[in-house]
C-alpha cells in the first residue's frame, strides 16, 4: 500500500490523481490533501478518501470547510504553511504536487527535505529553482518523478539508459489553438479563444500558456533540470499530441513514448513507478490516425518560447523572473486588462529590466519573484 500526500487536490492534476487512486483501492491510500479555495469539491474529496490531514490555502474559507466536514475525524489547517505540512506529512511514501504556480515551490522543497519521493506536475518548482530543488533531492536521496506528459515520456524513454548517451531531447508541442494563425490574426485573440485548447483539458493558466507556447518554454527549462542542464533540448510542433516526447541517442536511434492525450496515463506511471498497473483507459488507436505531423516552432509568432530559452541560458534568477512576469501578464489578460499580444511584451520588458543574481538560497528566488511581479504590475498599469 503506497500512502500519498496530494497537493492541489481540486485542480485538474489533483482530480485526475484521485481518479487514478480510486481505481486501485488496494494499492493506494490518500493520507493528506491540500486544496486552494474550492471548498465544496474539497469537502467531497475528504469525505470520500478519508485523509488524516488536510490543508486549505484560502484562509477566508476555512470555517466553511470545517462546517462541511464537521462530522469527520480529520485535522484541518490553513494557509501556505498548511501546504508545507501536507508535503512533509510523516506517513506519506509519495508526495504528488499538482499545485499551480510558484506557490508549489516551498511545499516541493519540504517534501524532498523530508526524504519523500516527489511526483511533480507543478512546473514552476523546477523552472524557478531547479538548482536548489535538485540539491535538496540529492541530500536526502529522494526522487523527482515527472508527471507532465512530455517529461514522463522522456523519463520513460530514458529508462535504463545512461543520460550521457542522449544526443538530444525532442520535446513535442501541440502548438496550441493558434498554431496556424497569422501574426495579424494573433493581434485580436480573445480570452475565450485562448481558453479553447484543441487536445488537452487543463486549468485556465496552463491553457493560456499553451496558446502562447510559454508552456513549452517552461517545459524546456524543466527538461534541462530533470535530464541535464547541458543536454540539448529541441522543441518540435506535433499538432496531434500523440507522441509525448522523444530522445535521440548518440547512435541516432530515437525512442518515443506515445499515448492517448489523457493526464491519467502519466499520473498513473508516476504513482506506480517503477511498476506499471493494468489500466482500463482505451488503447491508442493507431489505425484510425491518418497522419502524424511535425514542424519547427515559429519563434516570431510565439515569442514566449524564445524568451524562456533565453531565460534558461542567462540562468540565475532570470527563469524565476520570466515565470513571475508571465503569471502576472496571463492574469491581466484573463481579466481583460491587456491584449493577448502584450503578454510576451510585458515579460520581455521585465526580463530586460532585471539584473540576475546567483541562486545561493531560496530567498534569492523569492526576492526576484516579488520584484518581477511588482515590475510587471507597474508596466501593465501604465496607459499604452
Ligand atoms: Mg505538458
Amino acid at each position: 500500500m503506497k500512502k500519498i500526500s496530494l497537493l492541489g487536490s481540486t485542480g485538474s492534476i489533483g482530480v485526475n490523481t484521485l481518479d487514478v487512486v480510486e481505481r486501485y483501492p488496494e494499492k493506494f491510500q490518500v493520507c493528506a490533501l491540500s486544496a486552494g479555495s474550492n471548498v465544496e469539491l474539497f469537502a467531497r474529496q475528504i469525505r470520500k478518501f478519508k485523509p488524516t490531514l488536510v490543508a486549505l490555502f484560502d484562509v477566508t474559507k476555512i470555517d466553511i470547510l470545517k462546517e462541511l466536514v464537521a462530522d469527520l475525524d480529520v485535522e484541518i489547517i490553513s494557509g501556505p504553511e498548511g501546504l508545507v505540512s501536507v508535503a512533509s506529512f510523516l506517513d506519506a511514501d509519495l508526495v504528488v504536487s499538482g499545485v499551480v504556480g510558484s506557490a508549489g515551490l516551498l511545499p516541493a522543497l519540504s517534501a524532498l527535505r523530508a526524504g519523500k519521493n516527489l511526483a511533480l506536475a507543478n512546473k514552476e518548482t523546477l523552472v524557478i529553482a531547479g538548482e536548489l530543488v535538485l540539491q535538496e533531492a540529492e541530500l536526502t536521496n529522494a526522487k523527482v518523478i515527472p508527471i507532465d506528459s512530455e517529461h514522463s515520456a522522456i523519463f520513460q524513454a530514458l529508462n535504463g539508459e545512461k543520460p550521457e548517451r542522449i544526443k538530444k531531447i525532442i520535446l513535442t508541442a501541440s502548438g496550441g489553438p493558434f498554431r496556424t494563425f497569422s501574426l495579424k490574426q494573433m493581434e485580436n485573440i480573445t480570452v475565450k479563444e485562448a481558453l479553447n485548447h484543441p487536445n488537452w483539458s487543463m486549468g485556465a493558466k496552463i491553457t493560456i500558456d499553451s496558446s502562447t507556447m510559454m508552456n513549452k518554454g517552461l517545459e524546456y527549462i524543466e527538461a534541462k533540470w530533470l535530464f541535464g542542464v547541458n543536454t540539448n533540448v529541441e522543441v518540435i510542433v506535433h499538432a496531434q499530441s500523440i507522441i509525448h516526447s522523444m530522445i535521440e541517442f548518440v547512435d541516432t536511434s530515437i525512442i518515443a513514448q506515445l499515448g492517448i492525450p489523457d493526464m491519467r496515463v502519466p499520473i498513473a506511471y508516476a504513482l506506480t513507478y517503477p511498476d506499471r498497473f493494468v489500466s482500463e483507459l482505451p488503447s491508442l488507436d493507431l489505425a484510425s490516425m491518418s497522419d502524424l505531423t511535425f514542424e519547427a516552432p515559429d519563434l516570431e509568432r510565439f515569442p514566449c518560447l524564445q524568451l524562456a530559452m533565453d531565460a534558461m541560458k542567462i540562468g540565475e534568477t532570470m527563469p524565476a523572473v520570466l515565470n513571475a512576469a508571465n503569471e502576472v501578464a496571463v492574469q491581466a489578460f484573463l481579466e481583460e486588462q491587456i491584449p493577448y499580444k502584450e503578454i510576451s511584451e510585458i515579460i520581455r520588458m521585465v526580463m530586460h529590466n532585471h539584473r540576475p543574481v546567483p541562486l545561493k538560497e531560496i530567498q534569492n528566488i523569492l526576492d526576484a519573484d516579488l520584484w518581477a511581479r511588482e515590475e510587471s504590475t507597474k508596466i501593465i498599469a501604465v496607459p499604452h
